[in-house]
């Protein structure tokens, strides 16, 4: 079996004090990469907090024999996502790996006036991401060499909160990064750089692992640690990633394509609204067995329970 390897690499995880972003720093050192640990250190909420948590990682891989250093800057500060970058060259020599996971949940609702949790949703998430691929991207161009891992959410498709309550524009944000990731795969196309995107599920400060409820969170709640959100993002991160500008729902084990489809539809070059109304079936693919698409979470949910039933014999 090929063995997924990061020697001589260089990565910069955001957000990597904790959850997630943790985990894609340790597996990624494990497997040899030297990893820039940045954490803002911040609540739930993005409130600044006193807390050095980059550093605790970076004490962890290099008890287990790896390289890190630490970095507090914040990835929506464009001096912090360049300082990030240029810590990553000054102490490393180069940037091949930028998993982009710093994030926040400020709670709002759509119908709210934009307030300081859009703001902060959208910086963090969506600018913060931009800002460090912006300013990691000439030296990977240069190299002719980049790997890019941006976070999404299922929020951005509609799961709604365990309380029943919407994401706001938290799902709106995390919509643009699979717009941005898009785009970035677009632009490193001819340049050997290559760029998706993960939709994670993990038992996290984010997500309690109380929640009762859905078969999903029930999951979870048995079977799902970041670990194999990180394992499974390994591959997009290394020389050996299949795919650029695709986005992946990654939890408990579980990795899977999202697929962005359209089934045949409908087509009537002297269509009416009423033409199109009377071939609603068509429209959605309900009558076209081969294009029919499994909402989002009903393929999740299916997914589990035959993971389950897999480890259950
Ligand atoms: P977490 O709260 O444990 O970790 C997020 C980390 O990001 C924190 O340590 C925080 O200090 C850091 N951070 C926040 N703002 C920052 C900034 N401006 N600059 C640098 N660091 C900053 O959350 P998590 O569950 O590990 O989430 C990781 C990522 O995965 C987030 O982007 C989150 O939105 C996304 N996500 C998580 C889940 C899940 O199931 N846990 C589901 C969907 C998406």
């Amino acid at each position: 079996m090929t063995s997924v390897r990061f020697d001589n690499r260089v990565a910069l995880v955001t957000g990597a004090g904790g959850g997630i972003g943790r985990a894609h720093a340790l597996a990624l050192a494990e497997r040899g990469a030297r990893v820039v640990v940045n954490d803002y250190g911040v609540s739930l909420k993005g409130d600044q907090e006193q807390d050095d948590r980059a550093q605790s990682v970076v004490n962890e891989i290099k008890a287990l024999g790896g390289e890190a250093v630490a970095n507090r800057d914040s990835v929506a500060d464009p001096e912090g996502a360049a300082a990030m970058v240029t810590q990553a060259l000054d102490t490393f020599g180069r940037i091949d790996i930028i998993v982009n996971n710093a994030g926040i949940n400020a709670s709002d609702a759509i119908q709210d006036e934009p307030g300081p949790a859009y703001e902060r949703h959208m910086a963090v998430h969506l600018e913060g991401q931009l800002l460090t691929v912006r300013a990691a991207w000439p030296h990977m161009e240069r190299q002719r060499y980049g790997r890019i891992v941006n976070t999404s959410s299922a929020a951005a498709l509609g799961f709604v909160q365990p309380n029943g309550t919407w994401f706001g524009s938290y799902a709106i944000a995390k919509g643009g990064v699979l717009a941005a990731t898009r785009q970035q795969a677009g632009a490193g196309a001819g340049h050997n750089i290559k760029a998706n995107a993960i939709l994670p599920l993990a038992i996290s400060r984010m997500v309690a692992p109380s929640i009762p409820g859905t078969t999903v969170l029930d999951y979870m709640e048995r079977h799902t640690g970041p670990a194999h959100v990180a394992l499974a993002a390994a591959v997009l991160a290394s020389e050996l990633c299949p795919v650029s500008g695709q986005a992946f729902s990654l939890s408990g084990g579980r990795v899977a394509l999202l697929v962005y489809a359209s089934p045949l539809g409908y087509a009537n070059p002297d269509l009416t609204p009423e033409s199109v109304l009377e071939n609603w079936d068509q429209v959605m693919g309900e009558s076209d067995e081969e294009h029919r698409l499994l909402n989002f979470y009903e393929a999740v949910d299916n997914a589990f329970e035959y993971t389950l039933m897999q480890r259950a014999g």
